[in-house]
């Protein structure tokens, strides 16, 4: 009998249950007990609604109070020295720490870093370990929680992040090799999986996602080791679970080693399949990842099927599981929440609840169990008015993409005719300041936004307000002597959601939460349709800004890459062309903000970075249409027009060719932590057009001196020429005070004028 199996669910819970409990609990509203009662409340309703669902062997421990790599290590009491005593003494307030530092008088302890889960929006907290450094292990967390869910009368396969995917997900502080602690760790492994046996696990999840990236030779010297070790011992059997795209060059490795089952994501990577048939040893149990763990649309059921029979055929039912294609921490819990959304499209989605009720309907079909193929007929119902429907499929927009041509994406003249033109329209100052876009978004902004949502403010009224917060922003900057300014987006929510709210062919959940860490949850929208931009979106109040003002008023878009990097994005095209239809969305909102007197447009492309494919072998197809695709929203403008970009991260060195690709006459970034050192990229480069290197951290409350910008800029200017330098924060200035934004504008345009002055 074939099983279905899930390797992880949303912990978060559908109303977000844990987030309230934790956050009451870090106000000091909510004693340790209570929060740890409402754990094991969630994980008891998603162990009875994952059965409930039809899996027959749901996951334990991978539920998390914050994170599950920090829980890792934890549980190997990989405890950085400066947390090792508060750790000791009150382990979970310890716990917390790690994830959120901790200030109080006398105590001034930083976080551990936080960073992206491999191409997701999930971060993870990166472990930090030092050479010679041993491990333990530290409780038994997992036992716990395998034998909670016994209690409970569900069997349960616990979820163990591999030794592999956690040494390379860890950093060292000292510099050194962190695989040369993998001998240290194994052993605490060994002792945790004997642990599990004798508890009565029969199975155990290893995930190792590394093992679909580019690995080192020694990393994958370190794999053979670690599981050889762990095969060793007494231990429940493994299934060694790869996800997030195809094994590629390391499946003879995975297949190779020594585990009792192999998990393969062919929703990402269908085409591995045939070659993990072939590569396995017989015997070996088989899961085949086939509902997207990753979006949120319905499974075409009848190709699942497809490869599942095929898969039967070759290993026999018996070494056959069925799953999703990885955690469904990447989903939003369920479906059934969303009153609002209309039937068509209700009908398309699929969160985690719904995912798991397709793996069930895959091994009934399988098993040719009656009620099977009515579920069937009723996906493929759901899946041609899908593809029929004039709702998703516009002839305009794909006749629009069809007439893209290279000089869509070029602008009038080459860079320095540009600047010439623009210089004359803009006659800015050496050294000119700007801003990022976002003013301090105060309670009151909230306050007043919250109200007109719920309809107790009435639109004019808000209006009205946003007129107010916009006019008293730009006399602000007016007074601070800013040269180019911005509206300061009281407008908006979230860069994404502002857009996607205004643009057809994006839809909205009331719950579609999805954890991005800790407590953080976000809500992506959903691009279900081609893009259609009914109406201009930011023209309103930008010419609102720059009517108030002689200087020149900067208008603010978010650009296409971040708008898919940062929504759920439609399964049924190229993500390519999804990206090409919002960027000549785009396109047309620059075109009106030009027209509409706006003479410099910034196009925020932060997420350009993340969306890197995870193997190196597939950066240069997705860099190239990214990059095609801000040059499509950019290009329409005249050479007068200043185009402005804004990332805010520090690592240029593997992407620089492709940034300059991008051809914005200005491009804005973030430099002040890293100390101005990634400004090198840009200088071995030769980067031609102009760069505002953020001289303030914006992330941190503290206000920098006017002498350490100066020390900064003159870093920078050691390395470019004068003439292509900016000033200008690292980023938005969204969160923070409006007292302490104005000491540092103040200081930063005093620093503009002390390079002016000392040319
Ligand atoms: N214009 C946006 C802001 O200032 C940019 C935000 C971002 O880069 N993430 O808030
Ligand atoms: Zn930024």
């Amino acid at each position: 009998m074939t099983l279905t199996t899930n390797l992880g669910f949303p912990r978060i819970g559908p109303r977000r249950e844990l987030k309230q409990a934790l956050e009451a609990h870090w106000r000091g509203e909510m004693p340790a007990t209570q929060l740890l009662d409402t754990a094991r409340q969630l994980r008891a309703r998603h162990w009875r609604l994952q059965r409930e669902a039809g899996i027959d062997l749901p996951p334990s421990n991978d539920f998390s109070l914050y994170d599950q790599v920090l829980d890792t290590a934890f549980l190997f009491d990989a405890i950085p020295r400066r947390y090792r005593a508060l750790v000791d003494a009150a382990p979970l307030a310890g716990y917390f720490a790690m994830a959120r530092g901790l200030q109080r008088p006398g105590t001034d302890l930083h976080a551990l870093e936080m960073t992206k889960w491999f191409d997701t929006n999930y971060h993870y907290l990166v472990p930090e370990l030092e050479a010679g450094q041993d491990f333990a292990l530290r409780g038994d967390a997992p036992v716990a929680q395998y034998l909670e869910a016994r209690r409970l009368g569900i069997e349960t396969r616990p979820v163990l992040i591999g030794p592999v995917t956690f040494l390379w997900l860890s950093k060292t502080v000292d510099g050194s090799d962190r695989f040369a602690l993998l001998d240290r760790l194994v052993p605490a492994y060994a002792q945790l999986l004997e642990k599990l046996h004798a508890a009565g696990a029969g199975w155990v999840q290893v995930d190792e996602p590394a093992l679909v990236l580019d690995l080192p030779e020694p990393v994958r010297d370190a794999c053979r080791r670690a599981y050889a070790a762990l095969a060793a011992g007494p231990r429940p059997k493994l299934m060694l679970a790869s996800y997030f795209g195809a094994l590629g060059d390391n499946l003879q490795l995975a297949a190779s080693l020594p585990v009792d089952g192999l998990h393969l994501d062919l929703v990402r990577a269908p085409e591995q399949l045939e070659a993990a048939l072939d590569a396995l040893p017989p015997g070996r149990m088989l899961s085949l990842g086939l509902v997207d763990g990753r979006n949120v649309w319905r499974t075409r059921l009848d190709n699942a099927l497809l490869l599942a029979r095929y898969a039967r055929n070759r290993v026999g039912a018996d070494n056959l599981c069925l799953a999703p294609s990885c955690s469904l921490l990447h989903v939003p819990v369920d479906l059934e929440g969303e009153k609002a959304l209309d039937a068509d499209l209700k009908s398309w989605l699929s969160f985690a609840r719904q995912k798991l009720g397709e793996v069930r309907v895959l091994a009934d079909a399988l098993e040719g169990r009656p009620g099977a193929e009515a579920a069937l007929e009723d996906a493929r119902l759901r899946f041609e008015s899908r593809r029929t429907s004039a709702r998703v499929h516009r002839p305009e927009v794909a006749q629009r993409l069809a007439t893209i041509s290279p000089a869509l994406a070029q602008r009038g003249s080459p860079y320095p005719a540009r600047r010439q033109a623009q210089q004359a329209a803009l006659a800015l100052p050496p050294y000119p300041t700007t801003t990022i876009g976002s003013f301090p978004q105060t309670r009151q902004v909230r306050e007043a936004r919250a109200k007109f949502k719920s309809g107790k403010l009435e639109g004019a009224a808000y209006e009205a307000f946003l007129e107010a917060q916009t006019e008293q922003c730009v006399r602000f900057q007016e007074q601070v002597g800013i040269d180019v300014l911005v509206h300061g987006e009281f407008e908006r929510n979230d860069m994404v959601e502002y857009f996607g709210e205004q643009l057809d062919g994006f839809a909205f959940t009331r719950l579609g939460w999805v954890q991005s860490y800790g407590s953080r949850c976000v809500k992506p929208p959903i691009i279900f349709g081609d893009v259609v931009r009914p109406a201009p979106m930011t023209v309103r109040w930008s010419t609102f800004a720059q009517s108030l003002t002689a200087r020149p008023m900067k208008g603010m878009l978010t650009g296409p890459v971040t708008v898919l990097q940062w929504s759920f994005v439609r399964d049924d095209q190229p993500r390519a062309d999804t990206c090409r239809q919002i960027a000549l969305a785009l396109r047309d909102e620059v075109l009106d903000l030009e027209a509409a007197g706006i003479r410099v447009i910034q196009i925020d492309e932060p997420a350009l970075r993340e969306g890197l494919p995870l193997r190196r072998a597939h950066w240069d197809a997705y860099l190239e249409w990214a990059v095609e695709c801000f040059r499509l929203c950019a290009s329409g403008v005249d050479d007068a027009t200043q185009i402005h970009t804004h990332m805010c991260y520090a690592e240029f060195n593997d992407i620089i060719q492709a940034v300059a690709a991008m051809d914005a006459d200005v491009i804005s970034i973030e430099t002040s932590r890293s100390r101005m050192e990634l400004l090198d990229a840009f200088a071995r480069f030769r980067y031609p057009n102009q760069i505002g290197p953020g001289v303030y951290d914006i992330h941190s409350p503290r206000i920098p001196t006017t002498a350490e910008m100066v020390e900064l800029l003159e870093k920078a200017r050691k390395v470019l020429a004068p003439d292509q330098l900016w000033v200008n924060p690292d980023c938005g200035l969204k969160t923070r005070g409006w007292e302490e934004t104005e000491v540092a504008l103040r200081r930063m345009v005093e620093a503009a004028v002390v390079m002016r002055g000392s040319a």
